[in-house]
């Protein structure tokens, strides 16, 4: 199934950094650019993010409580640091599965996970709007970085909530707003960097531009919250991370005890 058979049409415009294009297109263009990062993908993370994403990563493994033995779900896992990360914690009695749509970002998670010996992980090529899995099939499903690169978020959160096993919980790390003028002025002034460093080191700016782009349009930390209430988690919550550049979003597929607690 591709992402244009999901629920968003074609007819429906969605944002390509600031630009609007039809569903189609913005799927190709995302994959267009994944497709000329992936070999400096790391590379460009470590520089781009000061080494900070790593920690970012290491946050995300502690507040989703996988254990040993544990089925998860890492959705957009491009090059694999996540699934590196539930691998080591779910052992080899467990099972994690990368998916994400690009075969280029898979190909660079696949050699560097092997290398590591880390055989429990599978790779799945999918859009996140129609998951090819079973219902409630994950102890707990992440979103690293991903999110803003989805032809139809909601449609991927409706997909992840079935996928998961009541009371299992659904962790976004992504871009977000940061809450201080002072800093978000900063920032601002850093990530003007990211194109020309991008032509510098991958012969290309306008992967980096895309990248500036799709986080300043992004929905910021209550909005996204909203975003999970309305597809259906409970128990929601987010934790920003250095003053609001990232945050981390949690939220639960429902049981029968805890249905009601709906707002974030
Ligand atoms: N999770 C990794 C990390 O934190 O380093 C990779 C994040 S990378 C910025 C975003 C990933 O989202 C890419 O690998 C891209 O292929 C994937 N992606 C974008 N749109 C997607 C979609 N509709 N379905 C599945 N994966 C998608």
């Amino acid at each position: 199934m591709s992402v244009s058979d999901s629920k968003s049409t074609d007819s429906e415009q969605v944002n390509f950094g600031y630009q609007k294009v039809s569903a189609t297109e913005k799927t190709e263009r995302v994959g267009e650019v994944f497709r000329a990062v992936a070999d400096r993908y790391d590379v460009m993370n470590d520089i781009m993010s000061l080494g900070s994403h790593r920690i970012f990563k290491r946050m995300v493994l502690h507040m989703s409580g996988v254990r040993e033995g544990g089925q998860v779900l890492d959705l957009a896992g491009g090059t694999g640091d996540m699934a590196a990360l539930f691998a080591d914690a779910v052992g080899t009695n467990g099972h994690v599965v990368l998916a994400d749509l690009n075969e280029d970002m898979m190909r660079v998670g696949r050699d560097r996970l092997l290398n590591r010996g880390l055989t429990q992980i599978e790779f799945c090529r999918t859009p996140a709007e129609a998951l090819p899995f079973a219902d409630e099939q994950f102890d707990c499903a992440c979103v690293s970085f991903g999110l803003r690169n989805f032809t139809d978020k909601d449609q991927a959160l409706r997909e992840l909530l079935r996928v998961l096993k009541p009371d299992a919980a659904l962790l976004v790390l992504e871009f977000s707003k940061p809450v201080d003028p002072l800093l978000d002025g900063a920032y601002k002034a850093f990530q003007a960097l990211w194109p020309p460093i991008g032509r510098a080191l991958v012969g290309d700016a306008q992967p980096y531009q895309y990248l500036v782009d799709s986080i300043r349009v992004h929905p910021d930390q209550k909005a996204l919250g909203q975003m999970f209430a309305d597809a259906g988690f409970v128990n929601v919550e987010y934790h920003n991370l250095l003053g609001g550049i990232a945050a981390i979003h949690r939220g639960c597929k429902p049981t029968p005890d805890n249905s009601a607690n709906s707002q974030p």
